[in-house]
């Protein structure tokens, strides 16, 4: 498994790999590490986040943004071209064209499941198909809880 997080303690973005029979889990920058419970995984699906120990953890497409954004502008680009070409079938369908392909991409692409609390990514875990997806419930309590620790710090 992999996770991609950033540290608690410095705040370096970063990726570490994990073996199932890993002890724990090391900042690459600071001195920072946190044991791993070996009932991190269930079944090889991945029940606990490594880095804040949160038991809830949502599924997401591991689609990056950028891509998806490029591939629309791209689409509306070239099919702006073809109107301005009055070409609007060709337009039409380059339009089309992108819409599939943004489709067939993101079948294709993983899941990974994402931390609630601290937004770590675990990625080459196996994750159930009936694993919640994103709740904005349970975000909301999280989001008032590190508001709750923030408020109290300062
Ligand atoms: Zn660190
Ligand atoms: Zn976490």
């Amino acid at each position: 498994m992999h996770v991609d997080f950033a540290c608690p303690a410095c705040e370096t973005a970063q990726r570490a790999s994990i073996a199932p029979d890993a002890a724990e889990l090391c900042c690459l920058h600071c001195s920072w590490k946190k044991p791993l419970e070996s009932s991190l995984t269930s079944n090889g699906e991945a029940t606990e986040c490594p880095v804040c120990s949160c038991t809830d953890l949502w599924k997401q497409k591991d689609f990056p943004p950028k891509i998806g954004l490029t591939l629309v502008g791209l689409g509306i680009l070239l099919s702006t071209l073809a109107w301005a070409d009055l070409r609007p079938v060709l337009a039409i369908g380059v339009l089309m064209g992108f819409a599939l392909l943004d489709l067939v991409l993101y079948a294709l692409m993983p899941d990974v499941l994402v931390c609630y609390r601290c937004d770590a990514r675990l990625r080459d875990t196996t994750i159930e198909e009936t694993h919640p997806r994103f709740d904005l419930e349970v975000h909301e309590r999280y989001r008032q809880e590190s508001m709750r620790v923030t408020s109290a710090r300062s």
